[in-house]
């Protein structure tokens, strides 16, 4: 049975990057606490199989094609939540990409392709699901997804860090315009998580990035999936209540090493 506070049953949820590692565990857990998932992503079969997989196991889900980065296609995954009447009670931003590239070799379009996806697919998504908060009568809770990258200059990140960074100032600055309306924005800072994202070519090369990592964390190891899933639970939940404008860093301990 889940904790009163965590138990999300009559939400709905709008979670995107729900395909892959961080996003499809979330989108699974909130479901398991009771909410009614829309799986969204550019990769909208992966979106489906992540639906499929909550309803299968008894929960409810839908998936659809997403494009952060493309305005219009947020505000219409809002609307369809919305739709007959629809309440958007959680909104989690999670979907992004990795870029690395020295900064002596930054070209603006590398710059552009990551502030696009990774900060304004954010801003998209915080804007519309704060107006629909607002205009279905206030509450809600948005959640955004930063990373260790806000808190140490690392090589090669220049891009991905600002982005983040960036995302850290949007959730601060509208948690201050919208707490008003009940509505709470936080930011989840993730360490080193294995996902796709951070997939290397073989576990020999996996296990020469991890390993020092894992050293250095004082919990002894790098993250999963569900360690950073359990965050956004407790942000989109009613735990969380009286906690807005906040970054929670699940990391072993550690800023981001590198
Ligand atoms: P992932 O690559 O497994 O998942 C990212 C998902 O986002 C994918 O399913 C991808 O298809 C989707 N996506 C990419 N561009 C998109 C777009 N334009 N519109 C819609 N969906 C898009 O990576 P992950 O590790 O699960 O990352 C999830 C989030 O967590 C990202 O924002 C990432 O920056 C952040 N993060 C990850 C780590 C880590 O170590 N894995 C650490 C800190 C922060």
């Amino acid at each position: 049975m889940t904790v009163i506070a965590y138990d999300l049953t009559g939400r709905t949820a709008l979670v995107t990057g729900a395909a892959g590692g961080i996003g499809r565990a979330s989108a699974v857990l909130l479901a398991e606490a009771g909410a009614t998932v829309h799986c969204a992503d550019l990769d909208g079969a992966g979106a489906r199989r992540t639906a499929e997989r909550i309803n299968e196991s008894g929960g409810s889900a839908r998936a659809r094609a997403l494009d952060v980065a493309d305005r219009a296609q947020v505000a219409a995954a809002v609307a369809a939540v919305r739709a007959g009447g629809g309440r958007l009670d959680i909104m989690a931003n999670i979907a992004g990409i990795m870029h690395s590239s020295p900064v002596l070799e930054t070209a603006d379009s590398d710059l552009d392709r990551v502030l696009a996806v990774n900060f304004k697919g954010v801003l998209y998504g915080c804007q519309e699901a704060a107006r629909a908060m607002i205009e279905q009568g206030g509450g809600g809770s948005i959640v955004t997804m930063a990373s260790g990258a806000i808190d140490t200059g690392a090589p090669g990140l220049l891009c991905y860090g600002v982005a983040k960074a960036a995302v850290v100032q949007l959730t601060k600055t509208l948690a201050t315009e919208v707490g008003r309306h009940g509505i709470r924005v936080n930011a989840v800072a993730p360490g080193w998580i294995r996902t796709p994202m951070t997939e290397r070519g073989s576990e020999e090369e996996q296990r020469r990035v991890e390993e020092p990592m894992a050293r250095r964390a004082p919990l002894g190891r790098v993250g999963e999936p569900a360690d950073v899933a359990h965050a956004v639970l407790h942000l989109a939940s009613d735990a969380s209540s009286f906690t807005t404008g906040q970054i929670l860093r699940p990391n072993g301990g550690v800023a981001m090493p590198w």
